[in-house]
């Protein structure tokens, strides 16, 4: 049977149990590394703050969460690996690389420009790197691949990196997971994977509860991929009672088998720091790694969905995104 790389080495598929499909344990926007007034980068510290924000998912039994946390959105194995063992946890993290316009891309472009290297084949070159050799000297492979697109459109960049991730992808069964901008570009990004010989069942396009529309969600669904629920609590985009409803539509209509629950939470920013205004943090009040226990879950249970379902999308569709089976 296939084993599923984290952070502390290769484990069971049997093992992953409770999983969070989508979060962050520590993540920036590239450019805090150029702000003067930036704190100090202090994996000590970083380590704490996000042991703190894990310590509630105990009480849930969450056992695994996936880190879709790209190369370029400040990436660090080190830091994950010191919170998986300390907080006795499973992290599975990402090769992989975030959109166009927020990621770090202008070292490959102008490689690119300059024609010293193709960008499609350098990034499969970079992704297959990292799933056989590991991240760094750090001995640490990644157990997916994340790719990003941007609102409403696919640039070439962004096409080629989703063809280089279906490439890596079939040549090493570790799936991909996607950022799509409030679920947009869905359908296209399911088609350039699957057109590039990605395997549905090990694809799962990410942020599909930002997009309220049955119609759109079934259009993604009916290319056979899963999908993720995974922004519960960011309701400064879209209020978690409409993501609620239309997760309980889905469920009506059949596709538990291809959905998974998460809450796009990151533990640990870095940079200067400050406060969100008033609005903002009334809006953001229940975003954390335990949203979906405390308040959607039980929702969701009062909509009629059984604990059977729940285990369905928390448990095995992880698993099977993972390992295949
Ligand atoms: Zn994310």
């Amino acid at each position: 049977m296939a084993t599923i790389n984290t952070v502390r080495g290769p484990i069971s598929p049997d093992d992953l149990g409770l999983t969070l499909s989508h979060e962050h344990i520590a993540a920036a926007y590239p450019g805090w590394e150029c702000d003067p007034l930036s704190r100090p980068y202090d994996r000590e510290k970083i380590v704490r703050v996000c042991l703190r924000s894990l310590d509630p998912v105990k009480e849930y039994g969450v056992r695994s969460i996936i880190d879709a946390t790209p190369a370029d959105l400040s990436r660090d194995v080190e830091v994950l690996k010191r919170v998986s063992d300390q907080a006795d946890i499973n992290i599975i993290c990402a090769t992989g690389r975030y959109t166009e316009e927020e990621g770090k891309w202008a070292y490959l472009k102008q490689r690119s420009r300059a024609g010293v290297g193709d960008m499609r084949d350098e990034l499969y070159d970079g992704f297959m790197h990292e799933i056989t050799q590991g991240i760094g000297g750090s001995g640490v492979r990644p157990g997916v691949i994340k790719v990003a697109t941007g609102r409403g459109r696919i640039t070439h960049l962004e096409e080629a990196m989703l063809r280089a991730a279906a490439r890596a992808s079939r040549e090493t069964g570790v799936p991909v997971i996607t950022h799509t901008e409030d679920g947009t570009m869905g359908p296209e990004q399911a088609d350039i994977l699957i057109g590039e010989g990605a395997d549905p069942d090990r694809i799962m396009i990410g942020h599909m509860c930002g997009n309220s529309s049955f119609e759109y969600q079934m259009d993604v669904l009916g290319r056979r991929v899963s999908v993720s629920f995974d922004r519960f609590g960011i309701e400064l985009f879209l209020p978690d009672k409409v993501r609620t409803a239309v997760l309980a539509g889905l469920l009506a209509a059949g596709y538990v088998g291809r959905i998974m629950l998460s809450q796009d939470f990151i533990a640990c920013g870095f940079g200067r720091g400050g406060s969100w205004p008033e609005e903002v943090r009334r809006k953001m009040a229940n975003w954390s790694f335990v949203n979906i226990f405390r308040n959607i879950i039980p929702a969701l249970k009062k909509a009629g969905v059984t604990e059977e379902q729940i285990r369905t999308m928390t448990v095995d569709n992880p698993r099977r995104l993972l390992a295949g089976a």
